[in-house]
């Protein structure tokens, strides 16, 4: 397979083209940022666009399905890549912008119980230019001004630490998308090393940690990843994070009607955060999934879960729902139409 031109950095691409000019690499990133092929690279010189339809990937991910909600707009993709693998992004229309929801890879090894993306395990990572690709084309087709990043989709992305970092740095780079480190989300389900890795960068991004339970032996039941990294270590690493880039970690909690939803789960969980400023605890009522039988908490049994958490100090939400007529919890669709095009 050819190199994929959005796997390069712009200085990247620079010392690739070699003898050419500086100003040309820059005409040629800007095109590419907006999206467009090398045929629509009008003032670059012919030659040069051949060489580099000839030498690179140039395509964007190819739009297999398109699902739009009636209800706020969201729109839902399944992509396929260059070999076919079907890859799932998520565009949701907010006042401030547009928040495109970006799978780091092809399935997932994590194992989460509750989880679509892990039932066939992990098909291959993603590199950068394919992570960037969703975004172009979903700006593209849909339309929206995309102005925020949320690593959230298939993948656990610190499990392709280079690769997500690379697309990190193409989309706040000036010369890529140019977007504001603060709007780009990258989540987690607590790979340790990964994070203090991601610590380091120094970067102002936001972190998400899928905590899914307040002790231990609840989250064993739910996340293997747990049998090897301690909620004590992965919350304290997070605090690093925050002391670090002062930016707010969100707590991402599944609520699982009869697992995690008790009074005494939201206790223990809101002694955990008291007095911890740097989280946020983001409550999801979990999408059920075919192959699991996990349902979601009801209505009363949120509100109190979120009361105890509100009543401790605790900063906490329930996530709004988006695209609940195109529902389709993550990796859904893609598994859907697995066997069809792959
Ligand atoms: N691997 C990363 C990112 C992908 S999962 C992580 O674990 O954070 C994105 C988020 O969706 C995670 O918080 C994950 O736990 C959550 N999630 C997965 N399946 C879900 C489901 N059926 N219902 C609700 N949230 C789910």
């Amino acid at each position: 397979m050819k190199l994929n031109i959005y796997d390069f950095t712009p200085e990247g691409l620079l010392a690739y083209l070699g003898d050419v000019p500086a100003f040309r690499a820059e005409q040629i990133t800007k095109w590419l940022y907006s999206g467009a092929s090398p045929d629509e690279m009008t003032n670059v010189p012919k030659a040069l666009r051949e060489r580099l339809k000839a030498e690179l990937y140039t395509a964007l991910p190819r739009i297999d399905t398109r699902l739009k909600s009636r209800i706020d707009g969201t729109v839902k993709y399944l992509f396929r890549m260059e070999d076919g693998a079907g890859i799932e992004s998520v565009v949701m229309p907010y006042s401030y912008g547009s928040s495109i929801c970006v799978s780091s890879q092809a399935g997932c090894r994590m194992g989460c119980a509750f989880c679509a993306s892990t039932v066939d395990g992990l098909d291959r990572n993603l590199t950068a230019g394919e992570m960037m690709g969703q975004v172009l084309a979903a700006r593209r087709d849909s339309g929206q001004n995309i102005t925020h990043i949320v690593i959230m989709g298939s993948g656990e992305p610190l499990d392709n630490y280079e690769n997500v970092l690379t697309f990190i740095r193409n989309a706040i780079s000036p010369k890529g998308l140019g977007l504001s480190a603060r709007h780009i989300t990258l989540s987690t389900c607590g790979l340790i090393d990964g994070m203090k890795r991601l610590s380091e960068e120094g970067l102002p991004i936001n972190l998400a940690i899928s905590l899914h339970a307040p002790n231990d032996t609840v989250r064993k039941q739910l996340m293997p990843v747990a049998r090897s990294v301690s909620i004590e270590t992965l919350l304290a690493e997070a605090e690093k994070h925050f002391e670090k880039t002062h930016r707010r970690v969100t707590l991402e909690y599944a609520l699982i009607r009869g697992v995690n939803d008790s009074a005494e789960c939201a206790r223990e969980l809101a002694e955990r955060c008291s007095g911890k400023p740097g989280f946020h605890v983001n409550l999801i009522p979990v999408n059920s999934i075919e192959e699991r039988s996990f349902r979601r908490s009801s209505r009363e049994v949120v509100a109190v879960f979120l009361n105890t958490l509100i009543k401790a100090g605790v900063q906490a939400t329930v996530r709004r729902k988006m695209g609940a007529d195109i529902d389709a919890a993550c990796g859904q669709l893609r598994r859907a139409k697995k066997g069809k095009n792959t």
